[in-house]
């Protein structure tokens, strides 16, 4: 199984060890070319408009765009960003593919990072220990999304609508494969 990881900016590295612990192989993504034959995408965080303005100077922003619309596609964090059809604030580039609207930054300056155990159905138990970094949040789920987890004040922060995975968090910085797991399967899904 060939996992891209988009390779611009951000916590890509990360997403392409944890992909290879899973026995996937990670192949990273900067060009067009770069998405061919791939099983699946990881969208890593980082910066959302520095990824958007890179993705758009190499010619990325289609290619990105229509692999997405029929192979497995995963955002963490600046790419839950990228994935949302819809941004609480200015327009940016982004593959506007997920029918939520996300806001940026949601958390403020004030709690810009914070760690926290969340439930999460789909991956069992325990709890996930999940990683904010000035993460976003989910303001507006459309059907068909599935809302994955929310924080304990309701606030969602992991969806999924069909072949599409969002999460606000960093699953990559911890050492839970769990949601790794979870997007292959969803790979392995479409592949069969
Ligand atoms: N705040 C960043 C953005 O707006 C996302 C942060 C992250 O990916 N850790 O793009």
């Amino acid at each position: 199984m060939k996992i891209g990881v988009l390779a611009l900016q951000g916590a890509f590295r990360e997403h392409a060890a944890m992909v290879r612990q899973q026995g996937a192989t990670p192949v990273e993504v900067r060009l067009p070319a770069h998405l061919d034959g791939l099983d699946g995408l990881i969208i890593p965080g980082g910066e959302s408009t520095t990824i958007g303005k890179l993705a758009a100077d190499y010619g990325l922003i289609e290619p990105l765009r229509d692999f997405a619309t029929h192979q497995p596609t995963w955002g963490t964090c600046a790419g839950m960003i990228f994935l949302a059809k819809e941004l609480d604030q200015h327009r940016q580039p982004i593959l506007g593919l997920m029918d939520i609207t996300v806001d940026r930054n949601a958390f403020g300056r004030q709690i810009d990072s914070f760690e926290t155990d969340l439930a999460i159905d789909a991956i069992g138990v325990p709890p996930f220990h999940a990683v904010f970094i000035r993460a976003p949040v989910v303001t507006a789920v459309r059907p068909p999304v599935e809302v994955l987890a929310a924080l304990d004040d309701g606030r969602v922060v992991a969806v999924q609508q069909g072949h599409w995975l969002a999460t606000a968090f960093h699953p990559e910085l911890t050492d839970d494969s769990r949601l790794h797991r979870h997007f292959m399967g969803m790979v392995n899904t479409a592949k069969s």
